[in-house]
């Protein structure tokens, strides 16, 4: 008798690979529901996750929440501007995060409880080779557009040298086999701005070209799950065809979901409910990107002058950071700041019309999912080829444009949300009727027997071969 399926759901500790990869640790249970699932991320992330079961504990009978080391007590200081520390810690992070996992798959093993497949997320290029030692099949799950997987594969498969040769021209055009044409300006920014190893980011670029060095080992072909549909990404998917490339997002929560973060007081919601339909600007720049005073009375005084009600997001560390300069409560006259709040309940209210985000690729995913138009601030990794992917394939938003200093002005804020919200043709292609369109199709796809479901369940019945893309 074959093993019980159980598959170990791995991921690196920041809430923009967490959120989905517990999410798809969830959906794996649901389309197998005789499976098992362990959900296994950092010790430091894991405590602030579950802090009541800080050394492990167990969601339900067959969802089990246990962590792994990554060499360090408390994660990364990500108040550190040190270069030197980021670097050494994912140099731990890779050493130490590869031996606990071996150690983990052992465990369970011993006590009844064998891994029968590792998924894990982008920063993890061991996690294969570690499943391959103890005999076991994995899959990469793509946290991101298939577009950047496309990009990434053939920018590491032939096309390094001439991003490396325009790195610094933005306009300049490349054609990936596949794609279409791509200015550098769009392209993920650590293989334009993390090459050298001077730049802050540069571990990152070997871990990611660790990555698909690891997907080249995988023999006959290494399977990867991506966080998008069929629908979405036809065309970049078909050029990704050196993988078993399954789409089978986007995940979205199933009810409440730890993080890392804590919400705020859900006094926004009734907020929200007093609002007319579709007339609230919700701002949000997930986890990590950080703001400077000056782009935040910029955005402040952007959205006041659009004359709309918004929610804005901002977290706890900004504040921290600009406590001194800055009386929050004196702030909002026509909107309300909150430091965390649950998004995609808040993306899913009627108030919401239109979404300021920096495009990260849960929060473009989440907005398509719940029919939400976007104004993209991108910054940094995957997000301005998200951008791209709103305006030009989708047409659901429009990119705002930073000045030559870097700032986003007020009146490039309130010209966006007018474009964006406007109805019928002249709006961006009518943005919001577009954006319910598409929201249709996500909804379709991740329905029973829609293209994500079914990809899904052939993925856990092990019969991927057969998925015809
Ligand atoms: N998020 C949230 N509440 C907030 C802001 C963000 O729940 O107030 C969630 C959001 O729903 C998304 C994640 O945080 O799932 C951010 O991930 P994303 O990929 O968009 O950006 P990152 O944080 O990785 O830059």
């Amino acid at each position: 008798m074959s093993p019980q399926r159980h598959f170990l759901v791995l991921t690196f500790p920041l809430q923009g690979h967490i959120a989905p990869a517990l999410r798809l640790a969830r959906r794996l249970l649901a389309a197998a529901p005789d499976a098992l699932v362990t959900f296994s991320t950092t010790e430091a992330a894991h405590r602030r996750m579950f802090p009541a079961e800080p050394d492990g504990g167990v969601d339900d009978c067959r969802l089990e929440l246990l962590p792994f080391s990554d060499g360090t007590d408390a994660g990364y200081d990500r108040s550190s501007t040190d270069p030197a520390a980021f670097t050494d810690y994912m140099a731990s992070f890779q050493a130490a995060g590869a031996r606990s996992v071996g150690e983990l798959v052992d465990a369970l093993a011993a006590r009844g409880r064998p891994v029968t497949r590792v998924v894990y997320t982008m920063l993890l290029p061991w996690a294969a080779d570690v499943a391959r030692e103890k005999g076991l099949p994995s899959a990469l799950y793509w946290i991101q557009p298939a577009a950047v997987l496309a990009v990434y594969y053939h920018y590491f498969h032939g096309y390094a040298a001439v991003v490396a040769d325009h790195r610094h021209d933005p306009s300049f055009v490349v054609r990936f086999p596949g794609l279409p044409p791509q200015a550098v300006r769009d392209l993920p920014s650590f293989i334009t701005d993390s090459t050298d190893p001077s730049e802050f980011f540069h571990s990152v670029y070997t871990t990611v070209r660790d990555l698909f060095e690891s997907l080249d080992r995988e023999s006959p072909r290494a399977t990867v799950l991506v966080n998008t549909c069929q629908e979405l990404e036809e065309g970049a998917l078909a050029a990704v065809r050196a993988y078993d490339a399954l789409p089978i997002g986007p995940v979205l929560p199933s009810g409440d979901e730890a993080g890392l973060f804590k919400q705020d007081s859900a006094k926004y919601m009734e907020w929200l409910d007093a609002k007319p339909v579709d007339s609230v600007v919700y701002v949000a720049f997930g986890s990590l990107t950080g703001m400077a005073r000056e782009q935040l009375d910029e955005l402040l005084l952007g959205l006041e002058e659009s004359g709309r009600p918004y929610l804005f997001i901002v977290r706890k560390d900004i504040k921290a950071e600009l406590a001194d300069a800055v009386e929050t409560d004196a702030w909002p006259k026509n909107g309300v700041v909150v430091e965390w709040c649950d998004q995609v309940r808040v993306l899913s209210h009627a108030a919401v019309g239109c979404f300021v985000t920096h495009c990260g690729w849960n929060s473009v995913m989440e907005s398509m999912a719940c029919g939400v138009p976007m104004v993209c601030v991108p910054q940094m990794s995957d997000q301005r080829m998200n951008a791209w992917l709103v305006e030009f394939e989708w047409r659901v938003g429009a990119r705002a444009e930073v000045g030559g200093d870097g700032v986003l002005r007020a009146v490039e804020v309130r010209q966006r949300l007018e474009e964006v919200t406007q109805d019928g043709e002249a709006g961006a292609g009518g943005a919001r009727g577009t954006a319910s369109e598409w929201k249709r199709v996500v909804a379709e796809a991740l329905g029973k027997d829609g293209s994500s479901d079914r990809n899904l369940r052939a993925f856990v019945e092990g019969i991927i071969s057969s998925v015809s893309l």
